[in-house]
């Protein structure tokens, strides 16, 4: 089965635990923008240093230099295998231009209420190394501050501090993601599932969605 999905939701519904589970699950590749965007930040490339001012204030990178990147990722993609985008597209804007590159299967919205979304990104913590994803109150690390993985320090994203939360979601996915969501439904290929409850709970529904397209 080749199935070609984007992955659409709030910031901290889950969208990331649950595609690596997909992704395990599908056997397709996985492409993040955030990720994308923070390696280059962090390397210092150019599209890092253009992209920093926005992402520290919570805003969203131009569509230009996030397009591009996708390009030039979907080109190296095997894409009748199919894909997982996850973080992209983010507006209107960004999903026209993804359909003059390929065709999308399913739409699927991992939907949380506003106050869930700031109360778990207060609690996430990343590693400064490994970049692995903790949270305080569902997922908190064996020992205090430190990563499992690797003993890494574990830091708050600096969009994460609920001020930046809660702007992230008011603008980012409420205002700039809405209409995104309501033109993938004209499409008829959105399924909105519900992001409350646990890690399993929430990646059951997304099976049983995922086994009505095999
Ligand atoms: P995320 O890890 O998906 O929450 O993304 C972190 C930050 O990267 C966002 O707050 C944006 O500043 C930027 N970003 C990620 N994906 C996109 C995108 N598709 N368009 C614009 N900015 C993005």
């Amino acid at each position: 089965m080749s199935l070609r999905i984007v992955l659409l939701g709030p910031p901290g519904a889950g969208k990331g635990t649950q595609a690596e589970r997909l992704v395990q699950h599908l056997k397709i590749p996985r492409i993040v923008t955030g990720d994308l965007l923070r390696a280059a930040v962090k390397n210092k490339t150019d599209l890092g240093q253009k992209a920093q001012t926005y992402m520290n204030r919570g805003e969203l990178v131009p569509d230009e230099l996030v397009v591009a990147l996708i390009r030039e990722q979907l080109s190296q993609l095997n894409s009748q295998r199919g894909f997982i985008l996850d973080g992209f597209p983010r507006n209107i804007q960004q999903a026209s231009a993804l359909e003059q590159l390929t065709e999308i299967d399913l739409a699927l919205l991992i939907d949380l209420p506003r106050e869930e979304v700031i109360r778990r990104l207060s609690a996430r913590r990343m590693c400064e190394r490994c970049e692995r994803i903790y949270n305080l109150v569902y997922q908190p690390p064996k020992r205090e501050g430190i990563c499992d993985a690797c003993q890494g320090l574990l830091v708050q994203r600096s969009d994460d501090k609920p001020d930046v939360v809660a702007k992230r979601y008011d603008i980012q996915y409420n205002q700039d993601a809405q209409p995104l969501v309501e033109s993938y439904r004209k499409r008829s290929v959105l399924v909105t599932i519900d992001g409350e409850g646990t890690i399993e709970e929430v990646f059951e529904r997304i099976l049983r969605v995922i086994r009505s397209y095999k």
